[in-house]
């Protein structure tokens, strides 16, 4: 056989080979295709997609209303509609705090509106998707307390970060004020303040700053996150008599509050405030972020350019965020928590 012979008949071989793979290719995807008459799906059926557009038909026959999912659960979500609570099947995507299409008489979603704010964290089975577990969250309060357990600004930040991922604004709630023996206990929120960050000072046990905490949330949805034992059922509780939250206290051995709130809820404040309290909001905090992002929610980095446009502030020379923080115009404690956190992404 001839050079020019093997080359063609290699030639041939390849193309007949990548007409096989397309061939192949084309079939599968035909496959996992539902047929065209599956597009009318029988809202009975298990394998429903709750939050896909309604068809024509399913519209004309069965009246939709716009509503409000006030809690979800293993297979279903509870959706409010002129103050009628329908428990649909098939919640699929829906999360707490979203607004809805559905059928109250067939108690199915039609459609999920789009969210103004997202929180979510990886779903626990499988790390690379991401679950959203509250939608449309106007405020994210970041609990935290003086002492029993101690301040951590690093934990602040991490939690700063989440929220400016989530779309939220965020509220620094600086609890068991009444514990506080000197100012400078507070120093650690100076870089919050500086940043523009609404810090409150308060106490759920003597009513301090509650007043002011009630007033912030006015008319807006909002959730409490932070570690455990800092307050939070306590100062929902004291924003309202009418809720009632168990409340645990901390264990003394080793300062690390318990946790106590077990099922999800979400409550109405006399003020028009909604508080969506649910475990999975409490544990809510900073996972997945690449190094390169994590950069830019350190809001103050951003005005102080470096020699290199990719810098990432810890090695490089002419490190215009490094300059600043030894000029005093960035707050160490902000720069060194940025170092640990990317150190441990
Ligand atoms: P959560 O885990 O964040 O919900 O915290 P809890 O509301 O259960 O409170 C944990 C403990 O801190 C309980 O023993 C509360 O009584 C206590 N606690 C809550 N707020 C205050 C406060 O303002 N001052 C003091 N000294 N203790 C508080
Ligand atoms: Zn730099």
């Amino acid at each position: 056989m001839s050079r020019e012979e093997r080359k063609l008949r290699k030639h041939v071989e390849a193309h007949k080979n990548r007409e096989l793979r397309k061939a192949l290719s084309k079939a599968r995807t035909k496959q996992d295709k539902p047929p065209r008459d599956r597009a009318i799906i029988d809202p009975d059926e298990d394998d429903y997609v709750p939050h896909r557009t309604a068809t024509a038909r399913e519209r004309t026959t069965a009246p939709t209303s716009a509503g409000f999912v006030v809690e979800t659960g293993p297979g279903f979500c509870d959706v409010v509609a002129s103050g009628e609570r329908t428990r649909c099947r098939f919640p699929g995507d829906a999360a707490i705090g979203d607004n809805v299409l559905f059928s109250p008489e067939r108690r199915r979603i039609h459609e999920i509106l789009p969210r103004r704010t997202e929180l979510s964290r990886p779903d626990p089975h499988n790390p690379r998707i991401q679950r959203v577990i509250a939608a449309n969250v106007d405020v994210v309060v970041n609990v935290v307390s003086l002492k029993t357990p101690p301040l951590h600004a690093g934990l602040i930040d991490r939690y700063l970060i989440a929220i400016a991922r989530s779309g939220a604004a965020p509220l620094i709630c600086v609890n068991k004020i009444d514990l506080q023996s000197a100012a400078e206990e507070l120093d650690p929120l100076r870089p919050y303040q500086a940043l523009g960050i609404p810090v409150i000072f308060c106490s759920a046990a003597s009513g301090i700053g509650l007043t002011e905490l009630f007033a912030a949330l006015a008319g807006k949805l909002c959730v409490f996150a932070g570690h455990s034992g800092v307050g939070k059922s306590s100062l929902l509780n004291a924003l309202n008599p009418e809720i009632e939250i168990a409340t645990g206290a901390v264990s003394t051995g080793n300062e690390k509050g318990r946790h106590t709130t077990t099922s999800s809820a979400l409550y109405h404040l006399s003020n028009g405030a909604t508080v969506i309290d649910t475990p999975g909001i409490r544990e809510f905090g900073l996972w997945d972020i690449t190094p390169t992002d994590l950069r830019n929610y350190f809001q103050e980095f951003l005005g102080h350019p470096c020699a290199f446009s990719d810098c990432t502030h810890t090695h490089e020379p002419n490190c215009g965020v490094k300059q600043a923080v030894a000029a005093g115009e960035i707050h160490r404690s902000r720069y060194e928590s940025y170092v640990r956190i990317r150190a441990s992404l």
